[in-house]
């Protein structure tokens, strides 16, 4: 069984405690407006589209496509050593999602590629301990 790694705490906003609840699952839900279904990204008090402030946090399907990534060089947090693969993919329900693959390999990537969100249990910088979400090539 590997080690739990360590990493630094996510900088949370006020609307975004349902969202980790659901990542300490093991689930990854978003905003869903309750007037016009528009998944919202990240968590905020009202709908972008229709300046609704009724919504459902619904489970996403965790599938998404590749548009963007690069790969950090330098060292920001002592918890993630470079290289850091970091992907931009938009969700099947069209949010667009920032995320690390682990010791990813930027030469398997290309535009379009299947991904999925899978989850790591870590422990935070801050003592606490919960999961966080990476992209992961789709099998
Ligand atoms: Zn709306």
């Amino acid at each position: 069984m590997s080690e739990i790694k360590v990493r630094p705490a996510p900088a949370r906003g006020m609307f975004d405690g349902p969202l980790w609840e659901a990542v300490d699952k093991g689930e990854f839900r978003l905003q869903r407006c309750s007037e016009c279904g528009f998944v919202r990204y990240p968590p905020a008090g009202v709908c972008p589209r229709c300046l609704s402030e009724n919504c459902k946090w619904d489970l996403m399907s965790g599938r998404g496509r590749v548009m963007s990534w690069c790969v950090f060089y330098r060292q920001y947090f002592p918890e993630i050593p470079p290289p850091n693969l970091v992907v931009l993919a938009e969700l099947e329900e069209g949010p667009i999602i920032v995320a690390d693959i682990p010791g990813g390999d930027a030469s398997q990537l290309k535009l379009d590629l299947p991904v999925r969100l899978v989850f790591e249990p870590v422990k935070w910088n801050d003592g606490t301990e919960g999961k966080i979400f990476h992209w992961s090539l789709a099998k």
